[in-house]
């Protein structure tokens, strides 16, 4: 949530500000705002996405080398002009960016009040540059000193970057919570939320630890910590292309994630599905292979959509490697003084690898003695770094707000990790781990022959996008697919939707169903098959419109459904890595069809780094 860019160097800060804005706007898009310094500092700030943000510098002459911009997800105050990022001090002299929440804003205000600071907007963030700026006042020290002694009062979580009208060719950058990333080019450096704003002018980077501040001036850069104590940074390469964080010819990120799938993957199993050997190769788990076959108990944990991996990775563990599981969500799990017991294994699911209720539930969960494995795509990611061992998606970077490929790449993780173990304690035969691996090898082309029919599913959506309800039904390894279904349509079409076990229809969402009612089936043939046939007589009963994801060659369900739509058959583990590619295209043509952003949808940020 909210994207940073800053930048000192050589060229016109601007263009390379704005450019880095559009790159992070999936991180929030409620206001924008620059801040360029070149003798004074000059603040251009807006509510709305970036592209308002430049038409109001219009053409404005804006010549400077140094600047910072802001794209926002508002937590505090409402989106608008005046709570728009950057914030100046009173003076005017001092400006900042933040992304993150200071916690403890309301009684530093109240005391900055008693001193005479006014304050024009209501967000935590003009707290903290009027923080420094009196602390600067007082102690009569440097910008570097004020912002180390200003986040030393400060609690909560945050990416910041600071500007001094006084201090010409200097730019601070410090970071607890939420991602900042330094990029070193040949007498320039830039300063981002993620590598994506950085990448088309150098490789090399440096992420910021918690608690460590960048300081840029006189050429060079210098790490310290907030005690003051200089760290030496671990610049590494980036492996990132600029094609990965571009639409390459489809309308939406969303729509090219999606058709990405056969790709992403196939590069979840690279390296790790090794068919002519029979063999899975897994190395964060051999690292710790005996904890993970005297596991008690898994404990999987993740927000939203990763949460809905977490709960087929339930049905994988329980069913595959009898390992007793259970699903939280973080922000539950961690206010609620769970019982996590040592010889429990906490896998950590979260594509951005910042989501900051995961990640201090996975720091809980280590104090308490558990081992963290961590299923994350962001390859550095503050998740990444804190894990014990952990697998990463390699999915590349994902861009539109609403999760799809990272989901089917969570999947594949989960279901080679429970095949894995399975096979190593003996829970499941050599001949059903060796059908399995050749089924998951299978899965590209299956998912690849799903997205060559994607028109039949833009023709089904022509009938329900005007529609208020939706209810989505699975059960087994489907129930988790019917709730993604059901989220992905909330997310991107603002139509109000609900997923269910399928049996649990009878216990009260029955009573929604009339006429305009669609209900979405995943009715593959496994081994409920005959139970979901019976839950769509009951929805047709009551006349609900029956859209049905079945298996190829299913003539039944298409004798009752309003629209069917073949996946090709698959074993019942991998069905959820099928299932969901026509629930995903099905939101996607909704929400197109309806005008919606899909790429931005309304309230919405990717990477969720405040609680
Ligand atoms: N708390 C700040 C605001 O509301 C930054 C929000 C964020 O990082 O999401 O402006």
């Amino acid at each position: 949530m909210c994207g940073i860019v800053g930048y000192l160097g050589r060229r016109q800060a601007l263009p390379i500000i704005i450019k880095g804005l559009k790159r992070l706007e999936y991180r929030g898009y409620d206001s924008a705002g620059i801040a360029l310094l070149n003798g004074s500092l000059d603040i251009v700030k807006k509510k709305g996405k970036v592209i308002d943000l430049e038409n109001e510098i219009g053409s404005k002459p804006m010549d400077a080398t140094l600047g910072m911009g802001h794209t926002r997800w508002a937590t505090h105050g409402e989106p608008n002009d005046k709570n728009a990022h950057p914030h100046a001090s009173t003076d005017g002299k001092l400006a900042i960016i933040h992304n993150g929440i200071i916690e403890n804003y309301a009684s530093l205000k109240k005391e900055l009040e008693k001193s005479g600071h006014k304050f024009l907007s209501d967000t935590d963030t003009e707290v903290l540059i009027h923080l420094i700026e009196e602390i600067k006042i007082q102690n009569n020290c440097n910008i570097e000193e004020a912002v180390r002694l200003a986040l030393n009062e400060v609690v909560g979580a945050y990416a910041i970057v600071v500007l001094s009208q006084d201090e010409e060719r200097t730019l601070i950058a410090a970071r607890k919570g939420s991602p900042l990333v330094i990029g070193i080019g040949e007498d320039e450096f830039f300063v981002a939320s993620d590598a994506t704003p950085i990448i088309e002018y150098t490789n090399n980077v440096t992420y910021l630890n918690d608690r460590e501040m960048a300081i840029i001036k006189d050429g060079s850069l210098v790490v310290k910590n907030l005690e003051n104590i200089v760290k030496t940074p671990f610049i590494q390469k980036l492996e990132l292309d600029l094609e990965d964080i571009e639409k390459g010819g489809y309308a939406h990120f969303m729509l090219k994630e999606i058709f990405e799938q056969p790709k992403s993957i196939r590069d979840a199993m690279r390296g790790r599905l090794v068919l002519r050997e029979h063999q899975l190769i897994l190395s964060g788990i051999d690292q710790y292979l005996n904890r993970f076959i005297n596991a008690e108990r898994m404990l999987l944990i993740g927000c939203g959509t990763s949460w809905h991996a977490g709960l087929i990775g339930e049905y994988l563990f329980e069913d595959l490697a009898r390992i007793p599981t259970e699903v939280e969500y973080a922000s539950e799990f961690r206010y609620r003084n769970p019982v996590i017991r040592d010889k429990d294994i906490v896998i950590a699911i979260s594509q951005s690898g910042e989501t900051a209720d995961t990640l201090a539930a996975i720091e809980l969960a280590k104090s308490k003695g558990s081992l963290i494995f961590g299923v994350c795509n962001a390859v550095g990611s503050s998740i990444a770094r804190t894990a014990d061992a952990g697998a990463y998606l390699h999915a590349g970077p994902e861009i539109g707000v609403a999760s799809t490929k990272a989901f089917t790449s969570q999947v594949t993780i989960l279901a080679m990790m429970a095949m894995y173990l399975g096979l190593k304690k003996g829970t499941i035969p050599l001949s059903k781990y060796q059908e399995l691996l050749n089924a998951l090898d299978s899965v590209p082309d299956k998912v690849s022959k799903i997205l060559s029919k994607a028109d039949e599913i833009l023709e089904i959506s022509k009938s329900f996008y005007q529609a208020t309800n939706f209810l989505y039904l699975g059960r087994g390894y489907n129930f988790p697919v019917a709730l993604e279904g059901a989220l992905k349509l909330k997310e991107i079409s603002y139509i109000h939707a609900e997923g269910y076990p399928a049996a649990e229809m009878k216990h009260g969402p029955i009573a929604l169903i009339d006429e305009e009612m669609p209900v979405v089936f995943i009715a593959t043939k496994d081994s409920s098959y005959e139970k979901v046939i019976s839950n769509i007589q009951e929805v047709k009963a009551r006349k609900g419109k029956v859209i049905a994801i079945v298996t190829e060659g299913d003539t039944e369900i298409k004798g009752m459904a309003d629209f069917t739509f073949e996946i090709p058959n698959i074993a019942d583990p991998l069905v959820p890595l099928l299932a969901v590619v026509p629930l995903q295209l099905l939101s996607y043509h909704i929400a197109i069809l309806r005008g919606c952003n899909v790429d931005q949808p309304r309230n919405l940020a990717k990477s969720v780094t405040v609680e």
